[in-house]
C-alpha cells in the first residue's frame, strides 16, 4: 500500500430525533436490553450484523441516509424509540421513597468487585469464557439490584483472540486491535478534565496506567490499560491480551489489576466496604492494601485481620494445577519493594502465596485464601472439592468444616432468555415476572398454563433463526475453506431453517480437554449406528475455541473436523469456527439438546447449560457442577459419571456408554414421538419442566442474594467492626492469634469420665474435662460434644453430605473464668433427643467472637470418643 495518501473517517451526523441513541450506545444496558439493541439493527440490518453488533461503531458507519429515513419518515421506529427511551429512563430512576430495599447492605457500603476479565457482549470483546460472563452477569444484576457495587478489570487492547478453522481442521487465531471509537469505553477524567492516570511500580520502575469508565446500567466497571506515551514499549504491551504473552506478562498484568486497581478505586475517592476477589488474578490487590495501613503506622498483623475481615474469596478450578502460580524470584523481582514496605522478610513475604502443594511457587490462590476471611466454590460438589484441595491452610479442620463454602452459579436472564420467551410471559404471566424471578410459584404456575402447541411453535420459530444464522456461518467457513458445492450441500443437508424437525444437538465451550469435546467420538461404530436411521436424523453443531497455548485442545478441534468429513458423518457432525457471546445465545436458545460431558468433577459450575435450560433446551449432561443440583430426573438426562475416575480410558469409555444410551434409548426415541400435530407431547413436557424449574433456581437474582447474605453483609460487618477505633478490634484479633499459636501446642485437655451406659430417654448425660491451658484463659477454648445416631445402612453411611443431619453439637462450659488458673474443667449436661446406638467425640479448638468462620484458626484436637 504504497500509494496510500490519507485515512479519514467520515462520521455521519446523528438527526436531532435519534440524539438519544448516543447515550444507548454508551450504556452497556443495550447488552440486556434486545429492544435497545433492535433500534440500531433496525436501521440498516446488513451493517449490523457485518460490524459484529457495535453500537457505538455502528452510529459512526451508518449511511446518512438511513439515519434521515429513520428520523423523518418512520414512525414506527420513532415510537419504539421512545418506548426504549422510557425503560430506559425508568430503569435509571431514582426508586420510588418508599419502595423497599432490595438487599440487606447499607447506605454506605461499597463492594468493589475485581476479575481479570468481563463478558458483558460482544461489542466489548474483553473476556474470553465462562468466567468472564459469570462476572459481566455478576455486574448486570448489581445494577438491576441496585446494589452499591464499582467493578475492575483490565482493559485488552486486542481483546481475546478470534478464531477461524482452516481446510485441514487447525485453528488459527486472530488477535484484532480493539478501535477505542468503536467500544462504549471513555477515558476516566481528573478535576482539570484531562485522562487520569495512576502509577503502579513494577520491578524498579514506574509505569503509568489509564483508566477507562464503561457504564453498565447503574453501575461502573472500570478497565486498566498501560497502553499510554511514555511507557515503555515493553510496559505498554501489558494489557495489550487477554491471557497471552508469559509468566512475566501475566504477573504484570495481575501487579496493574490488583495494585492498581486499589489505587484507581482511592483517587475516585471511593472506599469500599467489602473487597470482592473474583478468582485469584487479583489477589495482589490484598499486598496494596496492607500497605496503605502499615504505612500508616499499624502493624502488620493487625492490618492483615481488617484487610481480611472485609474480603471475599471466590475460586473457580477444581484442580491445584489450574491455580495461577509464579516462581519466587519472579515475585521478588517485579514485588520485592513490597516486602520492604510492609516490613517483612523475603521469606515471609512469599509464605502468603506458599500453597502446600509440594511446590515452591508463589501461589495466588493461597495469597488469595490467606488475606481473605470469606472463600467459596461456585456449585455444591465444587464447594466440596475446593475445600479438600485447599485443606492444608486449616490443618486440623476436617475438609467439610473449612471456611470453604459455595454459592452456584447463574445467568442473567434478560441476557439470556429470548425476546420471544420474554414475550410470552409477559403475555402469560403478565409484566411483573422479571421482578419476582426466585418465585418457584410463578414458574410452576407458567407450567401448568402454557398450552404445548403454543410452547412448540415458539421453540421451532427461535429453532428456524438458529438454523438461518448457522448455516450464513458455516455457509461461510466453507466458502474460505474452498469446499467444493456438492460437498458443500452434503454439509448443510439437515441445517434448513424451512425444516427446524431434526433433532439438533449442540456443544459449545473452550476446547479445554477436561471437557472432552470428542467424548461423543469414543465408539465410532455405535455412533454410526446411532446416526445411521434416516427416518430419525440426528445433527450436532461443534463449536469452541482452544487457548493458542493449548496443543492438546487444539488438536481436538482438529479431530472433530477430520471426523465431521468421514462420508458417514457428512452433515451429522459439524464444526464451526469462532465461538462468541453472540453465536452461543443462537445455539443456545436454537438447538433442541444442549450436551456437556466434562470430566467428574472437573466442571466447577458450567452456565451454558443453564442458558440452554431456560430456553427450553434440554441438558444432557455429566451430573457434575450446576448440573448434578439442577436435575430433577425430568427436565432434562444426567448421565452419572463413572466411578472409575483414575482410570482414564476406562472412565471415558463409561461415560460414552452412558451418553450412547440415553441418546439411543431417550433422546432419539422422544423426540421423535411426534402426534398428529408434528410435535412430541412428552418431549415438550420436559422442555416446560427444563424451563420452569431452572429459572427460579439458577438465576442471578438468587446467586447475588447468596452472596448479599453468606459473604457481602458479613464482610461489611466485620469490616467495620475491625476498622473502627484504628483498629482496635483487628488489633485485639491478632494479638489473641499470635498468643493462641504460641499455646495452642501446650494445650491438653482430658476426658474425666464416659457417660453412664445405657441411658433412659429424659436421663442426663454428664461429662468433663479438665485443661491445662498452657496460659490462655478459659474463654479461649470451646470444647465441643459431637453426638451421632449411628446408622444402620452401609450406603448412608457413605454419604457425602456435608454435615451429616444425624450429629449433634453441644458445647461444654468453663466452671471458671479466672485466668491463669492452671487446671480448668469445663462441664457438660444434656439430655439426649435420640433413642438408639449413639456415639461421642469431643474435641477443643480455640474460639473467639470476632472470628469471621469458628475454624478460621485451622485448629482442632480430639479428646477422645466413647
Ligand atoms: C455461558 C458461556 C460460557 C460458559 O460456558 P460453559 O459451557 O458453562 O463453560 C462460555 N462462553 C460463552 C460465550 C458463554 O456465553
Amino acid at each position: 500500500m504504497s500509494d496510500l495518501l490519507f485515512n479519514l473517517a467520515v462520521i455521519p451526523v446523528i438527526p436531532a430525533e435519534l440524539q438519544r441513541l448516543e447515550e444507548l450506545a454508551n450504556d452497556l444496558w443495550y447488552g440486556w436490553n434486545r429492544r435497545a439493541r433492535s433500534l440500531f439493527e433496525r436501521i440498516d440490518p446488513d451493517l449490523w450484523t457485518q460490524i459484529g453488533h457495535k453500537p457505538r461503531l455502528f452510529l459512526r458507519c451508518v449511511a446518512q441516509d438511513k439515519l434521515q429515513h429513520a428520523a423523518t419518515d418512520d414512525p414506527v421506529y420513532l415510537s419504539e424509540l421512545q418506548h426504549v427511551l422510557a425503560s430506559y429512563d425508568a430503569y435509571h430512576a431514582a426508586p420510588a421513597p418508599h419502595s423497599p430495599p432490595t438487599h440487606s447492605l447499607k447506605s454506605d457500603d461499597l463492594i468493589a468487585y475485581f476479575c481479570a476479565e468481563y463478558g458483558l457482549h460482544e461489542s466489548l470483546p474483553v473476556y474470553s469464557g465462562g468466567l468472564g460472563i459469570l462476572a459481566g452477569d455478576h455486574c448486570k444484576t448489581a445494577s438491576d439490584l441496585r446494589l452499591p457495587f464499582v467493578a475492575v478489570g483490565l482493559f485488552y487492547h486486542q481483546g481475546y483472540f478470534t478464531q477461524l478453522i482452516d481446510r485441514e481442521g487447525n485453528q488459527i487465531a486472530r488477535h484484532n486491535a480493539i478501535d477505542i471509537d468503536h467500544v462504549p469505553i471513555h477515558p476516566v477524567l481528573d478535576e482539570n478534565n484531562e485522562p487520569l492516570f495512576i502509577a503502579v511500580e513494577i520491578a524498579n520502575r514506574s509505569v503509568q496506567v489509564k483508566a477507562w469508565r464503561v457504564k453498565v446500567g447503574r453501575i461502573h466497571l472500570y478497565l486498566l490499560d498501560t497502553d499510554v506515551a511514555g511507557n515503555s514499549p515493553e510496559d505498554r504491551e501489558i494489557t495489550y491480551q487477554l491471557y497471552g504473552g508469559d509468566l512475566h506478562t501475566r504477573i504484570k498484568q495481575e501487579i496493574v489489576l490488583g495494585i492498581g486497581g486499589v489505587r484507581l478505586l482511592r483517587r475516585l475517592q471511593l472506599t469500599p466496604s467489602v473487597w470482592h476477589l473474583n478468582e485469584g488474578h487479583a489477589a495482589f490487590l490484598i499486598l496494596e492494601r496492607l500497605r496503605e495501613y502499615v504505612e500508616q503506622g499499624y502493624r502488620y498483623e493487625t492490618a492483615l485481620e481488617a484487610v481480611a475481615a472485609s474480603a471475599v474469596f471466590t475460586t473457580h478450578t477444581p484442580v491445584p494445577a489450574g491455580h495461577d502460580h509464579f516462581p519466587q524470584e519472579l515475585v521478588l523481582h517485579y514485588l520485592g519493594h513490597f516486602a520492604q514496605q510492609l516490613g517483612r522478610t523475603p521469606e515471609s513475604f512469599l509464605a502468603l502465596g506458599h500453597g502446600h502443594d509440594g511446590s515452591p511457587d508463589f501461589n495466588m490462590t493461597a495469597l488469595a485464601i490467606n488475606g481473605t476471611r470469606h472463600v467459596n466454590g461456585v456449585s455444591r460438589i465444587h464447594g466440596q472439592v475446593s475445600s479438600e484441595i485447599c485443606t492444608a491452610f486449616w490443618p486440623e479442620i476436617p475438609p467439610q468444616e473449612n471456611p470453604v463454602d459455595y454459592v452456584t452459579n447463574a445467568v442473567h436472564v434478560s441476557t439470556f432468555l429470548a425476546q420471544e420467551w420474554s414475550n410470552l410471559f409477559d403475555e402469560l404471566l403478565g409484566g411483573n415476572w422479571r421482578d419476582q424471578l426466585c418465585q418457584q410459584s410463578l414458574w410452576q404456575q407458567l407450567a401448568n398454563q402454557v398450552p404445548e402447541k403454543v410452547f412448540w411453535n415458539t421453540k421451532q420459530s427461535i429453532k428456524s433463526q438458529m438454523l438461518k444464522v448457522i448455516r450464513a456461518a458455516l455457509l461461510s467457513q466453507y466458502c474460505h475453506q474452498q469446499l467444493s458445492q456438492s460437498h458443500l450441500q452434503r454439509k448443510l443437508k439437515y441445517i434448513d431453517p424451512d425444516n427446524p424437525n431434526i433433532l439438533t444437538i449442540g456443544f459449545a465451550r473452550r476446547f479445554a480437554t477436561y471437557k472432552r469435546a470428542a467424548l461423543l467420538f469414543n465408539d465410532l461404530s455405535w455412533l454410526r449406528e446411532l446416526l445411521s436411521d434416516e427416518e430419525r436424523p440426528v445433527v450436532f453443531i461443534f463449536m469452541g475455541k482452544a487457548h493458542p497455548a493449548d496443543q492438546p485442545g487444539q488438536a481436538l478441534l482438529k479431530s472433530i473436523h477430520q471426523l465431521s468429513d468421514e462420508p458417514e458423518f457428512v452433515g451429522k457432525v459439524l464444526l464451526l469456527q469462532g465461538y462468541d457471546l453472540a453465536v452461543a445465545r443462537r445455539l443456545l436458545y436454537g438447538v433442541d439438546v444442549w450436551l456437556n460431558n466434562p470430566v467428574y468433577p472437573m466442571e466447577a459450575s458450567g452456565t451454558s447449560g443453564m442458558k440452554a435450560a431456560i430456553n427450553g433446551t434440554l441438558n444432557l449432561s455429566v451430573l457434575d457442577g450446576w448440573w448434578a443440583e439442577g436435575y430433577d430426573g425430568q427436565n432434562g438426562w444426567g448421565i452419572k459419571p463413572s466411578p472409575f475416575s483414575q482410570e482414564p480410558s476406562r472412565r471415558d469409555q463409561d461415560d460414552a456408554r452412558s451418553l450412547y444410551e440415553i441418546l439411543q434409548d431417550d433422546v432419539i426415541p422422544l423426540y421423535y414421538q411426534r402426534n398428529q400435530y408434528g410435535y412430541s407431547p412428552q418431549w415438550i413436557r420436559r422442555a416446560i419442566a427444563s424451563m420452569t424449574t431452572i429459572l427460579p433456581r439458577f438465576n442471578s437474582v438468587r446467586f447475588l442474594n447468596d452472596y448479599v447474605e453468606k459473604f457481602y453483609q458479613p464482610a461489611s460487618e466485620k469490616g467495620r467492626a475491625f476498622f473502627a477505633n484504628s483498629l482496635q478490634a483487628a488489633d485485639e484479633l491478632a494479638q489473641w492469634k499470635r498468643q493462641v499459636r504460641e499455646a495452642w501446642p501446650g494445650v491438653q485437655v482430658k476426658l474425666l469420665n464416659l457417660p453412664k451406659n445405657p441411658l433412659h430417654y429424659g436421663d442426663l448425660l454428664e461429662l468433663e474435662v479438665t485443661a491445662q491451658l498452657n496460659g490462655l484463659s478459659a474463654d479461649m477454648i470451646y470444647v465441643e460434644l459431637l453426638l451421632t445416631q449411628t446408622v444402620h445402612h452401609p450406603e448412608i453411611m457413605l454419604s457425602d453430605s456435608p454435615t451429616p443431619a444425624q450429629t449433634q453439637t453441644y458445647r461444654f462450659l468453663p466452671m471458671t473464668t479466672q485466668p491463669n488458673d492452671k487446671q480448668v474443667i469445663y462441664r457438660l449436661s444434656i439430655k439426649p433427643a435420640w433413642c438408639g446406638n449413639l456415639t461421642g467425640r469431643v474435641r477443643f479448638f480455640p474460639h473467639h467472637a470476632l472470628l469471621s468462620h469458628r475454624h478460621e484458626m485451622g485448629m482442632m484436637r480430639w479428646v477422645g470418643d466413647f
